[in-house]
């Protein structure tokens, strides 16, 4: 039998955990070392006996053999669900170049004292309503709970993606999943993008699990995140549900993952390592034998791409659940014409007149404006400069009328009464925000009752419930805001969306904004006639003719993934290739670029002939909080070159002096 080497970090609480060593696995622990096994191993020149972690198991030596020691043994129980999560980490690590450190604490959770405070009681706010559940599933919804039975009582454990349209009942499928996997005593991760804009869906599983769930919430202290993930460790609870970091529950027997909404920005990490949860995912649940399983309207380009390839198995649900229901009419309305026409306000005629007929009857509607803020900047009519914040490469926001606000950094100062550039008092606000609209709406309909949620009036813990439970009880009959409206409401009442400006997410400086623009359009269409009255989406744009807005309209996902995934073909995007952006960052100007350019032709004299090298460029926003951001993009199909590149690149920048002073950072995609 070919030997096997364990990689191992040994003491995790040491400083340099970068670092693993390789030890011969003997024969006799050959079946019971697993990754995520703790052992004894001899270590250091005295060959104190040490315990460590099993990242890794191959069976090709680093070193020669005669250097490589034995295992000494195995920590009884070993496998625990932390020696899981550090396995995972050493995963992350890797696939995403951060440092173990960086790794470790993203799914280690801090151990803090809980403050003693009132802790909120989620439980009372389950509607009566709710009681009467579970339903009985359609004969669609149930094909799919049955095939996740039987695989799952097989061993199958290839992942699941729903592709269902919203309200199509995806929900109750998971739920039925649910079931299934807690009868078998194993236990389930839920993660919903952001549980401040999904509580209708959390407190669905409150009526249905009651005590055996337990959330995450995004507002928890870090204390209190601790707190219920000892919960989660003691088996006081057997369902977590949260966002993204919920993944790192320390369950010791997983049996399954939901991942709702797979399409989500939110679910990619920000910092180091700049992991992506479905990713993520997909690897815990090869450690743990658990199912994966993704839900989406609107499923990324990547999932559907992988699902057509044979590598997730893929469900749909093409009607909606409660057949009274039916999907939104949509119009098209070009505002090129409109003003063309005369009509310089930014309602449409159409929607002008659809509004009224609302009010008359007395039904409710939403306004989507992809934008919070009064004006979006405001900027001189003498010079045409617009009012920049000093310590980032972005325009100044409007806020309340009277003070500009920095979106990245925070820096705001009183609306001036004349030009910072040449002193002219001719300054005036550009572009529309919610705030704005608001006010528009008020002074164009003003018998109409309105509500804003945006960043600004959400802010206070709750802000969130309070608005949509206003809403819910037709305390308002217009809600505007930001995508933060959109996004898996059911409000009955609701028979008309009309959006703003759907083009505007078209021009943001990134490869996916098509397909952005794709599913937060579907998803406020989608908004309209859930309950038995028929709804209609009016989709404002200066751009009518885009495949993007015209598929949403038509809600055709196929065709649309045809077009996108054309281009991304065309253009060597991810999922047709892989990209690896690196982002280099400093005060120094100079040397940060210098630096990037050094990268570059060491990295095209080293793997010029099969990586494809763009830049470097400056960042989308190029300067933020007195920060310069520099990146390099490489394309390669085979992503494990990328990794090369990555490490190949490290390993130069930490033998450089000047780089102390510079950041780099890793994006794969
Ligand atoms: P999705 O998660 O796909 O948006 P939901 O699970 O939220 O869909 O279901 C949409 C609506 O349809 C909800 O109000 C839900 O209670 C209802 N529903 C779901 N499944 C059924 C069913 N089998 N019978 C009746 N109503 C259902
Ligand atoms: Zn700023
Ligand atoms: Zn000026």
């Amino acid at each position: 039998m070919a030997s096997r080497y364990a990689s191992i970090i040994i003491d995790i609480s040491h400083e340099n955990v970068d670092r693993i060593f390789q030890y011969r696995i003997p024969e006799h622990l050959l079946t019971e070392i697993r990754v995520g096994s703790q052992v004894c191993v001899p270590f250091g020149s005295g060959n104190r006996t040490r315990k460590g972690y099993v990242v890794d198991i191959t069976e090709k030596a680093d070193y020669e053999e005669s250097r490589i020691k034995e295992v000494s043994g195995l920590v009884e129980g070993s496998v625990t669900a932390d020696s899981r999560l550090i396995a995972l980490a050493w995963w992350m690590k890797e696939r995403y170049g951060s440092t173990m450190n960086q790794a470790l604490k993203t799914v280690l959770p801090v151990k803090r004292r809980v403050k003693a405070r009132n802790k909120q009681v989620v439980q009372s706010m389950v509607p009566e309503s709710l009681a009467a559940r579970p339903l009985r599933l359609n004969p669609w919804q149930q094909k799919i709970a049955d095939s996740f039975c039987e695989d799952y009582d097989q061993g199958k454990r290839i992942p699941y993606l729903i592709h269902g349209i919203t309200g199509s009942g995806k929900t109750e499928v998971y739920m039925a999943m649910i079931d299934h996997v807690l009868k078998k005593k194993r236990q389930v991760i839920v993660l919903i993008p952001e549980i401040a804009l999904t509580y209708q869906t959390v407190m669905r599983f409150y009526a249905r699990f009651g005590e055996r769930i337990c959330v995450m919430h995004s507002r928890l202290s870090a204390g209190e995140r601790y707190d219920q993930f000892e919960r989660a460790r003691r088996g006081d609870t057997e369902i977590m549900i949260g966002a993204r970091s919920a993944l790192f529950t320390p369950f010791a027997r997983l049996g399954l993952i939901v991942i709702d909404e797979e399409h989500e920005g939110a679910y990619q990490s920000e910092g180091a390592p700049r992991y992506h949860a479905r990713e993520v995912a997909q690897q815990l649940a090869r450690m743990h034998e658990a199912q994966l399983v993704l839900g989406s309207a609107t499923p990324s380009i990547e999932a559907y791409s992988r699902a057509r390839a044979g590598l997730y198995r893929l469900f749909s649900l093409k009607s909606r659940a409660n057949a009274k229901s039916v999907p939104a009419a949509t119009v098209i309305v070009d505002l090129r014409r409109e003003m063309e026409d005369g009509n310089k306000s930014v309602f449409s005629r159409r929607l002008q007149d659809l509004i009224t007929d609302r009010l008359n009857r007395k039904e409710q509607m939403m306004l989507f404006m992809n934008r919070r803020g009064y004006s979006s900047f405001v900027s001189c009519r003498s010079c045409g400069k617009a009012v920049k914040c000093p310590h980032c490469d972005v325009s100044l926001t409007l806020h309340n009328k009277n003070r500009l606000v920095c979106h990245y950094c925070g820096y705001t100062i009183p609306l001036p009464g004349a030009c910072p550039e040449c002193g002219s008092e001719y300054l005036a606000g550009f572009g529309v925000g919610t705030q704005k609209i608001e006010e528009l709406t008020a002074q164009m309909f003003p018998q109409a009752r309105i509500l804003r949620m945006d960043l600004d009036t959400t802010s206070k813990k709750g802000g969130h419930e309070a608005i949509l439970a206003a809403f819910a009880r037709r305390e308002a009959d217009i809600l505007i805001g930001t995508q933060m409206i959109v996004k898996g409401h059911d409000f009955p009442g609701v028979t008309l969306v009309g959006i703003l400006a759907a083009d505007q997410s078209l021009y943001a400086p990134d490869f996916r904004c098509a397909e952005r623009t794709f599913q937060i359009l579907v998803q406020a269409i989608g908004r309209a006639g859930r309950g038995e009255r028929p709804g209609i989406a009016v989709i404002q744009t200066y751009l009518p003719e885009h495949y993007g807005i015209q598929t949403a309209a038509a809600q055709d996902y196929e065709t649309f993934y045809q077009r996108e995934m054309g281009y991304r073909q065309l253009l060597h995007y991810p999922p047709a290739s892989h990209m690896l952006g690196l982002q280099v960052a400093g005060r120094d100007e100079q040397l940060a670029g210098h630096m990037m350019d050094l990268i570059r032709d060491s990295v095209m004299r080293h793997f010029g002939s099969c990586v494809e090298v763009i830049g470097p460029v400056p960042a989308p926003v190029y300067k933020v909080n007195d920060i310069y951001r520099k990146i390099l993009y490489m394309k390669q199909e085979n992503y494990d070159i990328l990794i090369r590149i990555r490490k190949y690149v490290q390993e130069r920048w930490d033998e450089t002096e000047d780089c102390r002073q510079l950041t780099i950072q890793y994006d794969f995609s």
